[in-house]
């Protein structure tokens, strides 16, 4: 890695371009290498299994146009689309895919065509001559083959397989070897052999066995090779489907009021600020806030939850959602590329592009295998030369030596190996979107597999998060009226959900309230200002303790056993009075933490609030251990503390006060509620706050990251034992030499087989 020193001045330009030309994983490889040596670049990624790359770069010492020339030689080019708008790039690329899909479709089935008539010539002839099985083939029809399969081997070669001789022209020019390298140098061997032996027939009859060419090894390996290309393009645009399916939620019209008169408007004209009317039955069009009209909503389409959401004035509302029952006016807030539909479509494409840990092995193997196959098919060669000719006619060796290094050459393609892990990832992440859970990347899904203590904070996340009073206790020496009239006040400064829950209260008594000068926040203990000129503290009992007061510990501990939160109001010198407040624990909390117990996952609820009250609400949600009382700023602390006990950690919260606790965890994960989605501190939201998708998080990343290694295994394995196997190691003892054309079909398999593994896991149902 190289260095980079960033000054205030240039700054480093994050962006995704799509990549033409790729064929297979150590093209992905050498893009990386090429752009990364490139002076300005910082980072540079590249995905095989959606074709993209991500590139940092400083735009002051380097521009795309530039990488484009550096690669362009090599047969790629980087389309630049951050100038375009999302949705319409989007929906060009998919054409420009198509369009190379049909290509490759109509070579596919040609080349089928063409290995068919040449594996019926092979058969008849293998079958006349060794086996006896068939009639000798008549001379006319012998004659007539022998002077079309050449015509099909150069059709396959030099107008199908055009590629790969451009992959052979690239590595001799510029010492890039990839797949098209492989394939091109075996088949091109095959081929020029074939060519000479049939040419030169008479002059190389004492030498070699004129009687046997490889015309038609040409034609089926570039045969199959082709169809898998085909099946493997046609499955990796599958994969990724689910950003296509969150672009088609998108509403086509606006109802909006303008100058007092209602318009129906495309919905790229919408402004923020519009009033929109939304209809019953209807798709809202934009994010918003209801001003007017109340309504239910169905919000499965982006949280993956089915039950509808009741939504009166204040609420917020997100576009693509669909309106059930009521009529609405409200205010957008959110439109075009700042909607949480474009921003969730955004996360996810770039989640999709990102690299799982787990694909280190895989690079690093791709890295040199091309390269080290190479040197295995030549060596295989000249083993078969010299040693083979000690037991054989030199004909035969060389005959034998050819079908060797033709077979290891295309069979050993690192094509399987670069789509096992990109395809699984690109289906998990998509799957996870549809069910309403956003991976912020690769890794947070690989990660969240390994997971085994699931710490979850309490407010908003376990309970509702909207708690009410329930008690309000004045001492001596103060009303009731009064104590609430200096809690309130303050705590009207406050954006803590209890202090909103106080000021809620107070106005629903009509207490009026009174200003406040010198506010402080006291984080995790509570509040302070001055209320005509007297310092009140308002917040809970290490609050007390700081100011050497002692409240009365009975009756707090009372009201905390039932599963209320204590708050104490207290000037310098003494409590003045008490105020307690209840939150409910989400009805789904209970399931949620039975299922995280099935899945093997311990659960450990982190809270700042009083003791007895954490354990109520523990007990109740069915949950294992409680940290009670502990500071915002220790609730990271505790986080820490279990990971270097070994532990792989999630850490659940509402993303809001407890953002450092998310980021010291293994992974964090964050209830997304509302329309801004809490991504920047959390590797995973659960959008719409739905605590209940935290178990199917688990089961999507445990069953991608299972498909992942099954597809590494296959990938892996597929090539150990191949490529010996096609170098001719079976043959000394058994007579078994994999034939390149069975080679070809092996290795259009493997790919084939990897991504529609990747694809079966879309179809698995995860709840
Ligand atoms: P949680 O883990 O429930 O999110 P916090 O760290 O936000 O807890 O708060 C911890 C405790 O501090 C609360 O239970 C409460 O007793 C006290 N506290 C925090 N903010 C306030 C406030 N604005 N007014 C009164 N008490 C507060
Ligand atoms: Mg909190």
């Amino acid at each position: 890695m190289k260095t980079q020193h960033t000054t205030e001045s240039s700054e480093i330009k994050k962006e995704h371009f799509s990549v033409n030309g790729m064929h297979c994983a150590s093209c992905a490889f050498v893009i990386k290498e090429t752009i990364k040596k490139m002076d300005g670049v910082t980072v540079c990624e590249v995905n095989y299994g959606n074709e993209k790359a991500h590139i940092e770069y400083d735009p002051s010492k380097i521009s795309p146009t530039q990488m484009n020339d550096k690669l362009l030689p090599f047969g790629y080019s980087l389309i630049d689309h951050t100038t375009h708008s999302g949705s319409s790039t989007l929906s060009s690329e998919k054409q420009n895919k198509k369009i190379e899909l049909q290509l490759l479709k109509n070579h596919a089935s040609i080349m089928m065509v063409l290995s068919a008539i040449s594996i019926f010539v092979m058969a008849w002839e293998t079958g006349a001559e060794s086996m006896r099985l068939l009639p000798e083939m008549p001379e006319y029809l012998m004659e007539f083959f022998h002077h079309l399969l050449p015509v099909f081997a150069t059709y396959a070669l030099f107008v199908v397989g055009v590629n790969y001789l451009n992959g052979i022209k690239r590595f001799l020019t510029h010492r890039i070897a990839n797949m098209d390298t492989l394939v091109g140098l075996g088949t091109l061997t095959a081929f020029v052999y074939s060519f000479l032996v049939t040419a030169f027939e008479k002059v190389l009859t004492p030498y070699l066995n004129t009687q046997s060419n490889y015309y038609d090894v040409v034609i089926v390996v570039i045969g199959f090779i082709t169809l898998g290309k085909y099946l493997e393009a046609k499955s990796k645009l599958k994969t990724n489907d689910a950003i296509e399916k969150l672009l088609g939620l998108q509403a086509k019209k606006a109802i909006v009021l303008r100058n007092g008169s209602e318009m129906e408007i495309p919905i790229d004209e919408v402004i923020v600020g519009d009033t929109v009317i939304v209809k019953p039955g209807g798709k809202i069009p934009v994010d918003g806030i209801i001003t007017q009209g109340s309504t239910t909503v169905d919000e499965s389409v982006v949280t993956g939850e089915s039950l509808p959401v009741d939504k009166k004035p204040g609420d917020t509302v997100i576009g693509a959602t669909i309106n059930k029952q009521g009529s609405f006016h409200m205010n957008a807030t959110g439109v075009g590329s700042t909607s949480m539909l474009a921003q969730i479509i955004a996360l996810v494409e770039e989640a999709q592009g990102s690299r799982a840990p787990i694909e280190r092995l895989a690079d690093k193997v791709s890295a040199v295998f091309v390269p080290v196959v190479l040197c295995i098919a030549i060596g295989v060669l000249l083993v078969w030369l010299i040693v083979g000719s000690f037991f054989m006619p030199f004909s035969q060796a060389l005959t034998l030596g050819l079908l060797s290094f033709v077979g290891v050459l295309v069979i050993a393609c690192p094509c399987a190996m670069g789509l096992a892990t990109p395809t699984a990832i690109i289906v998990g992440i998509g799957k996870g979107a549809t069910n309403g859970i956003l991976f912020k990347n690769a890794e947070s899904l690989e990660k969240l597999s390994q997971v085994d203590i699931v710490v979850m904070d309490k407010t908003g996340t376990l309970t509702v998060g909207a708690p009410t009073v329930t008690d309000i206790i004045a001492f001596s020496g103060t009303t009731e009226d009064e104590m609430l009239r200096i809690l309130a006040s303050l705590e009207n400064y406050s954006e803590h959900p209890l202090a909103q829950a106080i000021v809620k209260y107070a106005q629903s008594v009509n207490v009026d309230l009174a200003s406040v000068s010198d506010f402080h926040a006291l984080e995790g203990k509570g509040v302070k200002g001055t209320v005509a000129g007297n310092i009140y503290f308002a917040g809970n009992t290490a609050l007390a303790h700081d100011l050497k007061l002692n409240p009365d510990t009975n009756q707090l501990e009372k009201l905390a056993s039932q599963g209320k939160t204590p708050i104490l109001l207290m000037d310098t010198n003494r409590i003045l009075g008490m105020c307690a407040l209840s939150d409910t624990l989400k009805p789904e909390s209970v399931s949620t933490v039975s299922a995280l117990h099935a899945l093997g996952k311990k659960v450990v609820m982190l809270t700042g609030d009083h003791v007895q009250t954490a354990h109520f609400i523990a007990k109740s949600a069915g949950i294992d251990e409680v940290f009670a009382q502990v500071l915002p700023v220790d609730k990271a602390k505790k986080v820490q503390d279990l990971r270097s006990a070994g532990h792989r950690v999630v850490m659940v919260g509402d993303g809001i006060n407890d953002a450092p606790a998310l980021a010291a965890a293994d992974v964090g994960i964050a209830m997304g509620t509302g329309t801004d989605i809490a991504i920047e501190s959390s590797d995973v939201t659960l959008l719409g706050g739905h605590i209940a998708k935290l178990p199917t998080a688990f089961r999507i990343s445990r069953a991608t990251m299972q498909v992942v290694k099954q597809n590494l295994f296959w990938a892996f394995i597929y090539n150990i034992i191949g490529i010996p196997i096609a170098a001719g190691l079976l043959y000394p003892w058994t007579g078994l030499l994999l034939s390149p054309a069975i080679a070809g079909a092996a290795m259009a398999f493997s790919s084939v087989s990897v991504v529609s593994n990747s694809l079966l896991l879309k179809r698995r149902r995860i709840r």
